[in-house]
């Protein structure tokens, strides 16, 4: 599958990073999985709360949240008009001896829609601490506390994607910036 590097930005902010952060490691080995919520504009996603979800049943490989919970949700964010549901994260976590990575599943695209960002927290143990830095792949990494993190943010542009036809020739890499790591 061709990836392409978009030209669109993600804006992390500290709260959203350190809530990305927590619930990956909170279940790992398992996978997190949660809503982004904030606003875009053309050129930009602004991630305003990273939310896990709590009733999610959780496997290595795989998440599951019931569709009746899903309908609460999206009833009770309708209160909060300047809140968008802009997109969804999810962690990779390290299997055995295989390192997860940011490389989404076949699955993962299945679940994407045009314009929804798909964040992803790739999560391994690492004991050698290493700075956080921009990587030219668009994605940000570093340690904390034993774990190594690999965040990259993917989606399919609309405009190309009339009919709500989903070829994932298009997926598009979007730049992860987070100003705080960067502190
Ligand atoms: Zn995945």
């Amino acid at each position: 599958m061709a990836i392409k590097r978009g030209d669109i930005e993600v804006y992390l902010s500290e709260n959203v990073f350190m809530g990305l952060i927590l619930s990956s490691v909170e279940v790992y080995k398992k996978e997190c999985f949660g809503l982004l919520l904030g606003y875009k504009t053309q050129q930009k996603y602004i991630v305003e709360h990273a939310i896990p979800y709590q009733s999610a049943r959780r496997g290595h490989k795989w998440i599951e949240l019931r569709s009746d919970k899903w309908k609460i949700i999206q009833e009770v964010l309708k209160n909060f008009p300047k809140l968008d549901m802009i997109g969804d994260f999810h962690s990779h976590t390290m299997y055995r001896d295989v390192r997860a990575d940011v490389t989404l599943s076949e699955e993962d695209i299945i679940h994407m829609y045009p314009d929804e960002l798909q964040l992803v927290i790739a999560v391994n143990e690492n004991r050698r601490s290493m700075s956080w830095a921009t990587n030219p792949d668009q994605t940000i990494s570093g340690t904390i506390s034993g774990y190594h993190f690999k965040l990259a943010a993917y989606y399919f542009p609309a405009e190309d994607n009339n009919n709500e036809k989903k070829n994932s020739d298009l997926l598009h890499t979007a730049k992860i910036l987070c100003p705080f790591v960067f502190e």
